[in-house]
């Protein structure tokens, strides 16, 4: 029996339609020029990897690998063997326990991997957990180990755009399948004018896309070094235990984990305690202190327009020096429009030789979402030619005309199916087309075209070429 029931888009992901597509390609068509005019290259990484990669790169702790990854079963297994202070569960699935003979053989096959596993743990493999990407720095940083890019001139710079997954509670801005364009610098020296030209790169690009109302936030949380955050966090820890009764319930499981963290905090009530802690900028080491000043004084030289913030946190060890956002206006709280900053140790993290990074990631559906909000969104796609044909001679002429304008860049519709002029027409300024061109016994046979301007109704006789230069000329 057939279900008649429908589908929808799952909750937090959805269709991207026309006209709304234009602006993306437009954004992501901008984001290639600009880019490739300050030396990147595009880099296409896949969309599922390892879960190790992520939980490396990103840390086991955080939100995004503890609660918000999509996992990929590469094959489902029938029977899990669970551990747990020595006792040995097996779990059935549900469709194995109606078939006694395949549930028998699967139970021998894992009998034997049991047996195996008592002996010699390592001899079993651990089996493979793919996950969809919540962000591609990880990816990125894989690849270039993998396909040892520190061999190339470097630093290498590589952008990507594409589509990420996060299991987040969605609303506006925020969904579960969202897009991301963004940029790696890898390897390198760690001069401080790299931070900021990439910095100035985002910003021009934004520029370029007509974003209105951006505001770029700088910091520097200095290195993971006693005399430098690792002190600071010492002394923030400190403070924060002597307010602890008046934080959230979150902030103050923070300030064990993750001290720095609290700075995030959005909670009202937490606001004018944090605004007394102590501040990073005062906790620097020299050089971490120098190379800030450096930063800012290579942005002001470009012309970039920054204020500090001085909560703008990493929660993460390889996270370093600079840190970055953007935001933008018209969206509401999810206002981040991107976020960055160095993270020098995450490539030798994953594997690879010790390697400088910086980079940033772009929330794609926010940048569109405000540049829709403020009128930037493109209309619908109109025709520029509606092929008006009446006659089976004036059809070999529609196909052959909307051929040569197709070819010409014109967007033409060609009306499958013969239609009174009059029906047509109505088709053809429905579909937003500026001309009709009428072709019928009398334009056939003379090679006098018709051609009306839609909006005045006013009609002119072209024959084809004449047709074309005219086009062209407007
Ligand atoms: P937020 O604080 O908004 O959750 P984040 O710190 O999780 O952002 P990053 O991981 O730094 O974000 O990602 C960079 C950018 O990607 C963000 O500034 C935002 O524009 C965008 N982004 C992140 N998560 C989502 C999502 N679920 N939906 C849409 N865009 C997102
Ligand atoms: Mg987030």
């Amino acid at each position: 029996m057939a279900n008649k029931s429908k589908f929808q888009a799952i909750r937090g992901t959805r269709d991207l339609l026309p006209p709304e597509t234009a602006l993306w390609n437009r954004v992501e068509q901008t984001a290639h020029e600009v880019f490739s005019t300050f030396g990147f290259g595009e880099i296409r990484p896949p969309i599922i990897e390892d879960a190790g990669l992520f939980a490396r790169a990103i840390g086991d702790e955080t939100d995004v690998v503890a609660k918000e990854m999509f996992n990929v079963q590469s094959s489902e297994p029938d029977i899990v063997i669970k551990t747990e202070d020595g006792i040995i569960a097996i779990e059935i699935k549900e469709s194995l326990r109606t078939d006694s003979r395949q549930l028998e053989s699967q139970l021998e096959h894992y009998r034997s991997l049991l047996e195996r596993w008592r002996s010699d743990p390592s001899s079993i493999a651990k089996k493979e957990t793919w996950m969809l990407r919540p962000e591609a720095t990880a990816s990125v940083c894989r690849a270039y180990i993998e396909h040892n890019m520190q061999q190339l001139p470097q630093p290498v710079k590589l952008y990507y755009m594409g589509p990420m997954f996060r299991r987040e509670r969605p609303q506006k801005g925020r969904y579960r399948q969202f897009y991301q364009i963004g940029a790696e610098i890898l390897g390198g020296p760690d001069a401080p004018a790299i931070d900021a030209e990439l910095i100035e790169m985002l910003m021009s690009f934004f520029d370029k896309c007509g974003l209105q109302g951006t505001e770029l936030s700088i910091n520097s949380i200095g290195h993971a070094a006693d005399n430098c955050r690792r002190g600071y966090v010492a002394k923030l820890r400190e403070e924060l235990i002597k307010v602890k009764d008046k934080l959230g319930a979150d902030s103050q499981r923070r300030i064990e984990t993750n001290p720095l963290r609290v700075l995030d905090s959005k909670l009202e009530h937490e606001q004018a305690i944090i605004a007394t802690l102590p501040r990073i900028a005062d906790h620097l080491c020299d050089e971490c202190k120098a190379h800030y000043a450096a930063v800012k004084h290579e942005l002001e030289q470009r012309g970039v327009i920054y204020r500090e913030n001085w909560r703008l946190v990493r929660g993460l060890d390889y996270y370093m020096r600079t840190t970055f956002e953007i935001t933008a206006q018209g969206l509401g709280s999810q206002n981040a429009v991107c976020g960055g900053g160095r993270y020098d140790g995450l490539v030798e993290l994953l594997g690879g030789p010790p390697t400088k990074g910086i980079g940033f990631a772009i929330g794609e559906d926010r940048l569109i979402l405000s540049l829709q909000e403020s009128g930037k969104a493109p209309a619908a796609q109109g025709r520029d030619v509606y092929i008006a044909w009446m006659g089976e001679k004036a059809y070999a002429t529609a196909i052959r005309a909307a051929k040569t304008l197709r070819k010409a860049g014109f967007r033409v519709e060609l009306p499958p199916t013969e239609l009174k002029f009059g029906k047509a027409l109505e088709r053809a300024s429905k579909l937003g087309s500026r001309f009709a061109l009428i072709l019928g016994d009398n334009e056939v046979q003379s090679g006098e075209w018709t051609l009306k301007t839609l909006a005045d109704g006013s009609q002119q006789k072209l024959t084809e070429q004449a047709l074309l230069d005219y086009l062209k000329s407007l």
